[in-house]
């Protein structure tokens, strides 16, 4: 196998996602300094100078597609603790308790855990809303991950992260780990978060000249509270509080009018769709079909553990899918294409690392992730006129059919072995934090 960061991915199909539909089946990819040098045929890739000189893997049988983004995520763990509840109960009763349980420690264990599922998912990037993020960057920086850390914070209650405290991790981490890492600006939720701190919190993305993520139009239930306190449905009050523009993202959107959806189109702002939380919580199904034609930048997210209840991207994209099937009675739309794109090049624009990431594309980072169609359930793998890989990464596989995950050309999971972590610490690591979890939140003393 390959251990440096110059070599030749050989004999796969090739899913470049450079906005086009085009394939190399059977294809390669050639990485050299953890950049993508070529992308094409067998044939011709074989031709260039540099093979030979660089080590190869055979890919027969697998597909390669760019690394997929995971857009929208919490750390945490209260994996199937949390159920059968809609959104306003389900965070009073099972996510504020456990803020306000959490430490520094329990935090750290939570991000491990998210990470590396992630990463053995094929996932290459995360955003995470989490908190003591100081320390989900080490996790992050030691896995190799690509992460964009997004503080819970909020003004309302006092057990979350501040904007005093975003600042700090700003200045500590705006980007750690070569860039690979990122800081930006969070808002928990506009029932959260003041009107100020809204004001606040887009000047302090200014001032760093960063992004900011929060969540928005999750549940009825929200817009219509917003209509009665403010008068003016979510995205509009976003507007009128300066948060929307190209370097904001907005996870959920589910309840947009269309004037909702012309703000984020002209102002540039991307949404996340998160549809197993949507579903899970009764939320709703996001138009997506309509917010994309709209030209709005749609990514996709797994949202987080308690609320979906695993990280698994590939999974998630045939949810997305099936979820615009069902909500507008068309089986033309959720095509597999479209969905790609949400998970690939789409995800890396809405976090403004399209430049470096996001397609197969030659200068990009070689942020790649190989599939094994070899499997019974892959039967039958077509090609030329029947191509079916797209359908079959959206609607067949999951998480545990990646072999291989490369970012930056390091490669981080080889055979389905994460190779930068200890998945069987990390898991008990994970365990013995969420016992700890448990047993302080049920020692909190009542909320006054
Ligand atoms: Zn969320």
């Amino acid at each position: 196998m390959p251990t440096s960061s110059s070599f030749l991915l050989r004999n796969a199909i090739v899913v470049p996602m450079e906005g086009r539909k085009e394939v190399f089946d059977p294809g390669s990819v050639l990485v050299l300094d953890g950049r993508i040098a070529a992308v094409g045929n067998v044939d011709e890739i074989d031709h260039h100078p540099a093979v030979g000189a660089v080590p190869t893997l055979d890919l027969t049988g697998h597909v390669l597609i760019p690394g997929l983004t995971n857009a929208h995520l919490h750390s945490g763990l209260l994996r199937g603790t949390a159920e059968s509840l809609a959104l306003w109960e389900w965070l009073e009763q099972h996510v504020d308790p456990a803020h306000r349980a959490l430490t520094e420690d329990i935090a750290e264990h939570a991000s491990w855990m998210a990470y590396t599922e992630c990463l053995r998912g094929g996932v290459t990037s995360v955003m995470d809303m989490w908190r003591h993020m100081h320390r989900s960057a080490h996790v992050a920086d030691v896995l190799g991950i690509r992460a964009t850390l997004v503080p819970y914070t909020a003004d309302r209650y006092d057990w979350f992260e501040t904007l005093g405290t975003n600042r700090q991790l700003l200045e500590s981490h705006r980007t750690a780990a070569d860039g690979r890492v990122r800081t930006w600006v969070g808002l928990e939720h506009i029932m959260y978060c003041s009107a100020d701190m809204f004001r606040a919190a887009a000047a302090l993305a200014e001032e760093f000249d960063t992004g900011l993520h929060t969540h928005s139009s999750e549940s009825i239930w929200e817009v219509q509270e917003c209509l009665r306190r403010f008068g003016r449905r979510p995205i509009e009050e976003f507007f009128d509080r300066g948060v929307l523009g190209p370097r904001t993202v907005i996870a959920h959107c589910v309840w947009l009018d269309d004037r909702e959806v012309q703000l984020l189109a002209q102002t540039g702002t991307a949404m996340v769709h998160c549809p197993c939380s949507n579903m899970k919580l009764s939320s709703g199904a996001a138009r997506i079909g309509a917010y994309r034609e709209h030209g709005v930048v749609c990514a996709i997210g797994s949202d987080g553990e308690k609320e979906n209840n695993n990280l698994d991207i590939l999974q998630e994209m045939k949810f997305a899918s099936l979820l615009q099937k069902v909500s507008t009675l068309d089986p033309t739309s959720g095509d597999p294409w479209d969905v790609l794109d949400m998970a690939t090049l789409s995800g890396a624009r809405a976090l403004g690392l399209d430049d470096v990431t996001g397609s197969l594309e030659v200068g990009k980072d070689a942020d790649i992730v190989a599939v094994d169609l070899r499997a019974l359930h892959f039967v039958p793998v077509m090609h030329g006129h029947d191509f079916n890989a797209p359908a079959h990464l959206v609607f067949t596989a999951s998480s545990r059919d990646v072999t291989d995950v490369w970012v930056r050309g390091a490669h981080l999971v080889s055979g389905g072995e994460v190779l930068t972590a200890d998945v069987a610490a990390v898991a008990t690591g994970a365990q013995a934090a969420a016992d700890e979890l448990f047993r302080r939140r049920r020692e909190l003393p009542p909320l006054g």
